[in-house]
């Protein structure tokens, strides 16, 4: 079937679609590529990935090309659901014979109600759904598919998961569907180099962090990985799709989950000359972090989430205060950049708690940060804590506002919603308004024209945010 896969339009700037581990408008312009459809679109013939939010593209734009189509892909995401079931309805009006179906973690976790909001979506995918939408595309009735849930005879049928993939290196790469489909220009994180291209080199993560989206959902907690001669094949493959890109993003939950793989991922890539960056938990030791250094490392995201110990426990983070200051140390001391993400509202969460993360975050001093509000996504233990102990707010637990940024969804009895919310800013502020990061600013934009170009303009997009949220405190 002709096969459309979209990442639907939504309001200015929303970040939620197949790329995205916090689906939010961020602080600054932000898009991470749709690689959750972009691989499956890798392996239907003839498809067509559109990027709706990151393109600019309107409901109208998208409505054009429903009737060119016989089958569509929607992710969709907890937040942004109300609106792309509106999108989808919209897409069956202008070709009722379209066959339809939504793939997102929010659907993979509540199939029935999904199916149920509206007669639009001809079914759901649960679980990973590469070779689920491969084989619905090629033609298989939907009764023989495994890991969808889909309307019969007035009734939902939940048909068997799909097992999950672990022959990674069996998927084809991202890479030539976004040379065929999108412009990487449109395409921009913070803290990456611009142009910057992300993929995964494996999925999962062996952590079971309590409010952490994809591994409890999609990913699961076996971290599957393509083989390390794949990924510098695919490297070296997108250095030619796509010789303007200033950097490569490994977008796995935690590349540094298997240190030895790690490293020799990055000697391959040593040899290639590339640029590149990862997410990594704050616990790679010394040597391995050189041996990444020394192979093109530029920087490392990661996940701090809180600056104390009994948070870090309630979250099952598995991580400990003391050895992520000294992680930290390390990368100052080797040179590889950090950007480090908090969040603030998670259990246990106090005003004191709060001081002691803003304490910790000036003094580990990553390069830069972000700062979320604990969002309780439904398929997460979080969210079922959150349940069980009302800690969901009056507002029905709505994660973003309406101009898509972030709002607390959670409160407790001792710490209200609009504490939670009024820290990010104070946190914001209390870390870049310091004169010890303003000079690394003002040194780094002295550095190079187009840099100063970027700084000013994301200095321009972050008074806005804050602005913005001001006006909704
Ligand atoms: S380590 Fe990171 S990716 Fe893994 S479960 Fe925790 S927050 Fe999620």
């Amino acid at each position: 079937m002709k096969t459309l896969f979209l990442n639907p339009p939504s309001v200015e700037g929303f970040d939620g679609g197949a790329g995205s581990r916090y689906q939010a408008r961020r602080e600054i312009r932000s898009f991470w590529y749709p690689t959750w459809l972009a691989q499956p679109a890798a392996m239907v013939k003839d498809s067509r990935l559109v990027d709706a939010p990151a393109r600019g593209l309107g409901v109208e734009d998208v409505l054009r090309l429903a009737p060119d189509y016989e089958f569509a892909v929607l992710h969709t995401s907890s937040p942004s659901f109300a609106s792309d079931v509106k999108v989808a309805e919209a897409m069956k009006d202008a070709n009722p014979r379209l066959l339809l179906g939504l793939v997102g973690a929010h659907v993979a976790v509540s199939p029935e109600p999904a199916l149920k909001a509206s007669r639009a979506i001809d079914f759901v995918a649960r679980n990973e759904f590469d070779y689920t939408l491969k084989e619905i595309a090629e033609g298989r009735k939907l009764a023989d598919v495994d890991g969808i849930s889909y309307r019969a005879n007035g009734t939902v049928v939940h048909n068997a998961d799909r097992a999950l993939i672990h022959n990674m290196d069996s998927l084809p790469f991202v890479t030539d569907v976004y040379a065929r489909d999108l412009t990487i220009e449109d395409y921009f994180i913070g803290y990456l180099k611009f142009p910057y291209v992300s993929l995964y080199t494996g999925r999962g993560c062996k952590s079971r962090c309590t409010f952490c989206l994809w591994p409890q959902t999609v990913g699961g907690h076996v971290y599957r990985t393509r083989s390390a001669e794949i990924v510098a094949a695919e490297i070296a493959h997108a250095q030619k799709l796509f010789p303007q890109a200033k950097e490569f993003f490994f977008d796995d939950d935690t590349f540094t989950d298997d240190l030895r793989r790690a490293e020799d991922i990055a000697r391959r890539l040593g040899k290639l000359g590339v640029t590149w960056s990862c997410n990594a938990k704050a616990n790679v030791p010394y040597e391995t972090l050189k041996i990444l250094r020394d192979n093109g490392l530029r920087l490392l995201l990661v996940g701090y989430e809180s600056g104390n110990q009994q948070i870090l426990h309630n979250i099952k983070k598995g991580m400990r205060v003391d050895v992520a200051r000294r992680f930290t140390a390390d990368c100052h001391k080797l040179g590889i950049a950090i950007h480090g993400t908090f969040i603030l509202g998670l259990p246990g969460e106090t005003r004191e708690t709060i001081e002691e993360t803003v304490r910790f975050a000036t003094a580990i001093n990553p390069h830069t940060i972000q700062v979320s509000l604990a969002a309780p996504y439904p398929g997460t233990v979080l969210y079922e804590q959150a349940m069980e102990n009302g800690w969901l707010t009056k507002s029905g637990g709505d994660m973003v506002g309406g101009e898509g940024f972030q709002v607390s969804s959670l409160s407790y009895p001792h710490l209200s919603q609009r504490e939670i919310f009024e820290a990010l800013s104070d946190f914001y502020k209390r870390f870049y308004f310091r004169p010890r990061k303003i000079a690394d600013i003002t040194f780094e934009m002295m550095k190079s024209w187009d840099m100063t170009k970027r700084r000013l303009r994301e200095g321009v997009e972050f008074m806005h945010f804050l602005r913005a949220r001001e006006s909704q405190s």
